[in-house]
């Protein structure tokens, strides 16, 4: 019995999510008393394969293969219940991001196993194996009894506390047995529309709803954004009208994201939008309405107007830089 962990690169590297999804596995092996393996699919160089071993692999199977450039869901999901057989691996961990929801179900249908995506925190019980996932957009908690022999779970993103420690792991090649026909699709063109910092991966996120009062007026929530080295995110109406891309829409219709820290710049903490950040460490809040909802939430507030409020905080995060 061991676990395994599908990490997934971009273009050779790994990122926080990965490192987020090892530590969980590290302590849900402690709690098991057994191993940690992890699977990376694709050209990944030594030192970044390393990396997972700081994040609490005990052992790296490395399939290395060009032809998993990019994601193909059929072969994929088939080398990945492949490396789950060789491992003898009964808990089969991924990320809760657009790869794991694509690669989990179609893994647990391969290995007849059964399936629970956004698990949050480690399970209640393992005699039976009851995991926890919120629903009802964050309001309630659901407790999943897994009966199958072979249990299939995707971590919520920002969920849990990434830990490291100075391990090395093994690196062992690992050769699924895939042909070319299990790759039922290929991605010819990817045009990357920015190289900003992802939504899903950042540690400070600066936010804007229809206070800001139109796209002509978001270059100072810009501003401190990159002062802050954080991502940009908006409120849905925003992103509808167009004052800002649609992958920056967070919410119960948009991204979930749990950053460390989370400004919301003239947004009203409607039950949608606040269903997608909740999960936030501190929520900083500035709206001129010091009856806004956001407030209830918002473990810092600043009532006042934004014209105002946000060069002063621009001013107060270069000091702090
Ligand atoms: C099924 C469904 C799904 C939805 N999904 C989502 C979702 O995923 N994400 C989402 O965000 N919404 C979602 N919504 C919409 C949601 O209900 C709200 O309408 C929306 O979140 C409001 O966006 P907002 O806060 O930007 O705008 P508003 O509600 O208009 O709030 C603007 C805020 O800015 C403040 N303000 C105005 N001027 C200033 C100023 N000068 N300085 C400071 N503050 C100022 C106002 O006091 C106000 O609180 C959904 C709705 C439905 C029905």
């Amino acid at each position: 019995m061991s676990i395994l962990a599908y990490t997934s690169d971009r273009d050779g590297q790994f990122s926080k999510l990965n490192f987020e999804l090892l530590s969980y596995g590290r302590a849900l092996a402690d709690q098991l008393n057994t191993e940690l393996i992890a699977l990376s699919l694709g050209e990944v160089d030594e030192n970044q394969l390393q990396q997972l071993a700081k994040y609490g692999a005990d052992k790296i199977l490395n399939g290395q293969d060009k032809r998993f450039e990019t994601l193909d869901n059929h072969a994929f999901s088939k080398a990945i219940a492949q490396a789950a057989e060789k491992t003898e691996a009964q808990i089969i961990l991924m990320s809760n991001d657009f790869t794991g929801k694509a690669l989990a179900p179609a893994t647990a249908a391969q290995l007849k196993g059964g399936l629970v995506t956004g698990v949050v925190g480690l399970p209640e019980s393992t005699e039976p194996f009851v995991v926890k996932k919120k629903v009802f957009t964050g309001k309630a908690v659901a407790r999943i009894q897994i009966n199958a022999e072979k249990k299939i779970f995707t971590l919520e993103s920002n969920s849990y506390e990434i830990n490291q420690s100075e391990k090395e792991a093994k690196i062992e090649a690992f050769t699924p047995q895939v042909e070319d026909t299990d790759f039922t699709t290929k991605v010819v063109d990817v045009n990357k529309q920015t190289d900003k910092i992802l939504l899903t991966d950042a540690d400070i996120v600066v936010s804007g709803g229809r206070g800001m009062k139109g796209p002509e007026h978001w270059q100072p929530l810009e501003d401190l954004a990159e002062i802050l080295g954080a991502a940009t995110a908006c409120s849905r109406p925003v992103s509808d009208e167009k004052w800002r891309p649609e992958e920056e829409h967070v919410g119960q219709t948009g991204k979930i994201i749990a950053p460390n820290l989370y400004f919301a710049l003239g947004i009203s903490g409607a039950i949608q939008h606040v269903a997608g950040i909740s999960g936030s460490k501190t929520i900083v809040a500035v709206n001129n309405d010091p009856e806004a909802p956001i407030f209830e939430v918002a473990d810092y507030g600043i009532v006042g107007d934004l014209k105002e409020v946000l060069p002063n905080l621009i001013e107060a995060a270069k000091a702090v830089k």
